[in-house]
């Protein structure tokens, strides 16, 4: 296209044609290019009416019919297209679907999660995508919050390191790769500070808490160039956050640089109206977002007005908005949109999505996500020992949207998927095993129990204002017919796997849960094939951990599978049958009862006691556990200098011996505790870990590096500071305190 306009101009500078076209729109035009609005509605009216910026949720078909309209527009400025391909091309037909971010964080790998993210940004920009939301940055508080599975767990420093890599693997060599998308950290910030785990409750949070735990992974994020952050729903002290000026603008641009774009969440603006009523019309919302320094308004149509009123009625100047459409244009030069504006590519889509490669890739996440937890001798199931009977049993054993989760085809998000992914892309645990066992072995199916339906609400199918109320959950009780059948198979069976968990009803938005339980007629289920005395083994294929029934406590084994995405059942039959090496490690700690949440490892020092009067306070499983199909010894921790400068490097080394016959993938994990802190400050916390393989028989040395600037507090004026002093280091394969060797250090 010839430039008519100095801003079609390629050899000019991004800055130069930014200025060029922001100097041509008219008020319209910037409020429209602020806005990203649901490409399910009428995507003519979105384009040419309310001359939106931006799009998502937008189904195959309308990504091209949406880049055609475009060229209708005045200025023909492209559209940012956007999608929450959160693990793996969510809503794409046929797309590798990868396991859940909580079951990838149990890999505790930053290199495979960032391969994860290269192979998502290769397929997403084969679509005519520029832009995810992920990685979610949120530390998970409280376990029925429904959001738990798009964490990477609890722990600020792992969920810094993965997000980072999350971020590299999307925007490989930068925003001019064309395979590059933008990443997104959300959501910024505190979000997940809920009260008793509902979805976007007032979160009770001071700002030295927010720069403790909840905004480290955030600042490493700015660090790592990630495009884009994304706000949550939530207030604090009585702010909004879409209206909060000193994390917006205070923290995140002027304290850390952060020079990309900022979208709010889903209707922040409108929920300022609607549903925090702080603000009395659009107007006033639209001109406290665009002043706390929103840039992208994610679906407030009726921003498109509010702004233009909040300009006519003086709570906005003319040129209020241009700070924010600057950065909108930039990062679509910077795209280079207006030269080439990546719209669907049939020939590469037909390359990339879902290659055997990434298939492959696939598969070997959901290999390193399994965690083992218990194992009585019953693991690996031995090939050698002639002809077995497997009974495979359970609601989640053979059901493609619990191993998929939330965020994946017919999650509930979008509506162009009503089949979800095609059936045959993914390996359930039936299918795993059936697929893996020696030709002699026989597997036999018996469901045995279900989970939960929905039902209208007992409150009435609308709201008072006549919107449809959402349906909700209720468990279906357990059939005594239905656990009889599994109760014969499991009998006559050599080995019993039953699979239990929840289900995508159960998980996300608006679904966070009272209780931890599992639902349905699933503990009748596992009480009664336990009773049966064959050997169990009891697979958890769930959002988040559960609150487990002594049935499935006392099995012979329990694996963590999280939702383990499309190869995840055939990962799984290959950790039964020994054909790998379990290596998965809690991202998260797990309870015993609902009542111990929250339940993190890194809790805050002084509390009177550790248990609770009828409870204990330890975790059913802790932070950082995992077992592999041998033992590990750990002796011999060694600081090499125990006397270390603020700008030194705390080097210690520690020995692993492999005390068995298998050879094992262990994660080293260090923790720091700073023995006397001028503030109360968390008993320890994981500062480094390393990942190495230890044959059997044999003894290595894992050295573990440390500088000192690492071992901080924020004291109490909300500053990050090393407080010279005593401290320790404590090493070992999980962070329960029975767990870890300790040796001192000094900080001088
Ligand atoms: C969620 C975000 C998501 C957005 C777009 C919101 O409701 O909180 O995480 O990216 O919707 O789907």
């Amino acid at each position: 296209m010839p430039a008519d306009f100095p801003y079609q101009d390629p050899s000019l500078s991004i800055e130069e044609r930014v200025e060029d076209l922001l100097g041509r729109m008219t008020l319209a035009e910037k409020a429209g290019q602020m806005l990203q609005l649901d490409a399910r509605q009428d995507i003519s009216e979105i384009v040419l009416e309310k001359l939106a910026g931006s799009i998502l949720h937008t189904s195959p078909a309308k990504l091209v019919e949406a880049a055609e309209l475009v060229a209708r527009t005045r200025l023909r400025i492209p559209l940012l297209t956007a999608e929450d391909c959160i693990h793996g091309h969510s809503f794409w037909p046929g797309a590798t679907i990868f396991p859940s971010q909580l079951a990838m964080a149990a890999s505790w790998d930053a290199g495979l999660v960032e391969r994860v993210a290269r192979v998502t940004a290769i397929e997403v920009s084969a679509t005519g995508i520029h832009w995810t939301f992920s990685p979610v940055l949120c530390i998970t508080r409280d376990l029925r919050w429904g959001r738990v599975n798009e964490t990477f767990g609890e722990d600020p420093y792992l969920i810094s390191e993965l997000g980072a890599a999350m971020i590299r693997g999307y925007q490989g060599d930068g925003l001019t790769d064309p395979t590059a998308i933008l990443a997104t950290a959300k959501h910024f910030a505190g979000y997940s500070e809920t009260q008793g785990g509902r979805d976007a409750s007032e979160a009770d949070i001071s700002r030295r808490k927010l720069r403790s735990w909840f905004l480290p992974p955030f600042e490493r994020a700015v660090k790592e160039g990630c495009a884009v952050f994304m706000l949550g729903y939530q207030s604090m002290d009585g702010v909004p956050i879409t209206a909060n000026k000193w994390l917006l603008n205070d923290v995140l641009k002027d304290e850390w640089g952060f020079t990309g774009t900022l979208v709010t969440d889903w209707d922040n603006v409108g929920r300022m109206v609607w549903e925090q009523k702080v603000c009395a019309d659009y107007a006033e919302a639209s001109a406290r977002a665009v002043k706390a320094g929103n840039d992208l308004v994610m679906t407030t149509p009726a921003f498109f007005e509010g702004a233009q009123e909040a300009v006519a009625r003086g709570l906005l100047g003319d040129h209020d908005l241009d700070s924010a459409v600057r950065r909108i244009l930039r990062l679509k030069f910077a795209l280079g949109l207006f030269e080439n504006p990546r719209t669907p590519d049939a020939d590469r889509q037909r390359a990339v999505i879902g290659s055997p490669e990434h298939t492959e890739l696939n598969l070997e996440i959901a290999r390193r996500s399994l965690v083992l937890l218990r194992n009585d001798g019953v693991l690996p199931l031995d090939s050698a020992a002639g002809p077995r009977r497997i009974a495979v049993l359970g609601p989640n054993a053979d059901d493609v949207s619990a191993q998929l989760g939330d965020w994946a085809g017919d999650s509930g998000q979008v509506d162009w998927m009503p089949d979800g992914h095609p059936r045959e892309l993914t390996a359930t645990v039936l299918d795993g095993l059936r697929a893996a066992v020696p030709a002699d072995w026989e597997v036999v199916f018996e469901q045995g129990a279900e989970i939960e339906r929905l039902v209208a609400d007992p409150e009435g199918e609308t709201f008072p204002d006549g919107q449809p109320r959402p349906p909700i959950s209720q468990p279906i009780p357990a059939d005594p017919e239905r656990i009889a059948s599994a109760v014969a198979v499991a009998t006559a069976a050599d080995v019993a796997i039953v699979v239990v968990g929840d289900t995508v009803n159960l998980t996300g938005e608006h679904k966070s849960t009272a209780t931890l339980e599992l639902q349905g007629g699933q503990i009748a289920l596992l009480d009664a094939i336990a009773a049966t005395g064959t050997p169990m083994i009891v697979v958890l294929l769930d959002s988040k951990p559960h609150v487990l029934p002594p049935s499935a406590l006392n099995a012979a084994a329990l694996i963590q599978a999280f939702n383990p995405g499309m190869r995840g059942g055939q990962a799984l039959a290959e950790l039964v049958l020994g054909h790998i090496e379990p290596s998965g490690r809690m991202p998260i700690s797990a309870a015993r009862h609902v009542g111990q949440q929250p339940i993190y490892y890194n809790q805050v020092r002084g509390q009177h006691g550790t248990r609770y009067a009828d409870l204990t306070q330890d975790p059913l499983f802790a932070f950082g556990e995992g077992l592999s199909y041998t033992t590990i010894a750990y002796d011999g921790l060694t600081i090499g200098e125990p006397d270390v400068a603020a700008d030194g490097v705390v080097r210690a080394a520690v020995r692993l011996t492999n005390t068995g016959t298998r050879p094992a993938l262990e994660t080293v994990q260090a923790y720091i505790s700073d023995l006397v802190t001028s503030v109360t400050w968390a008993g320890r916390e994981l500062k480094a870990y390393r990942q190495v393989t230890v044959p059997p028989g044999e003894s290595v040395t894992v050295e573990i590096e440390l500088p000192a600037s690492d071992c901080t507090l924020v004291d109490t004026d909300g500053v990050r500071v090393v407080e010279p002093g005593d401290f320790e280091l404590l090493v070992g394969p999980d962070s329960r305190p029975s767990s870890l060797l300790s040796a001192k250090f000094r900080i001088s």
